[in-house]
């Protein structure tokens, strides 16, 4: 996977585990056994993250995730999992994520999984 898209991956899925204990639920990650005193180690990775991204991605990755949460989304048989519209063949068809590709319908970056 191209690094950008991985960082912007991982990017997401803290951005949205810290959304997820400030919204207090905090209980269902101590059910799932997340120390939940990690607050301050996901805002450090964010961080670390972040500043292996480059200036541009992070616009574009702000922009999104102030839309719509999930900034990333995965294509299974050619559909995106953001919107659930069918991407142009030869887009579906690209499958390499080698590039960072929004969906033209809603500007998620997709990602392909072999
Ligand atoms: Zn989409």
């Amino acid at each position: 996977m191209q690094k950008n898209l991985e960082y912007l991956v991982l990017l997401n899925d803290i951005d949205i585990m810290i959304d997820d204990l400030a919204k207090g639920s905090d209980e269902k990650y101590r059910e799932m056994g997340f120390d939940v005193d990690a607050r301050e180690q996901l805002v450090k990775a964010r961080e670390e993250m972040r500043a292996k991204c480059s200036e541009a991605m992070l616009n574009r990755y702000d922009k999104i995730r102030q839309r719509y949460g999930k900034v990333v989304a995965r294509v299974v048989d050619g559909v995106c999992y953001g919107c659930f519209q069918r991407l142009h063949t030869d887009l579906a068809q690209t499958k390499t994520n080698e590039d960072v590709v929004p969906c033209p319908t809603c500007g998620r970056l997709l990602y392909f999984l072999a």
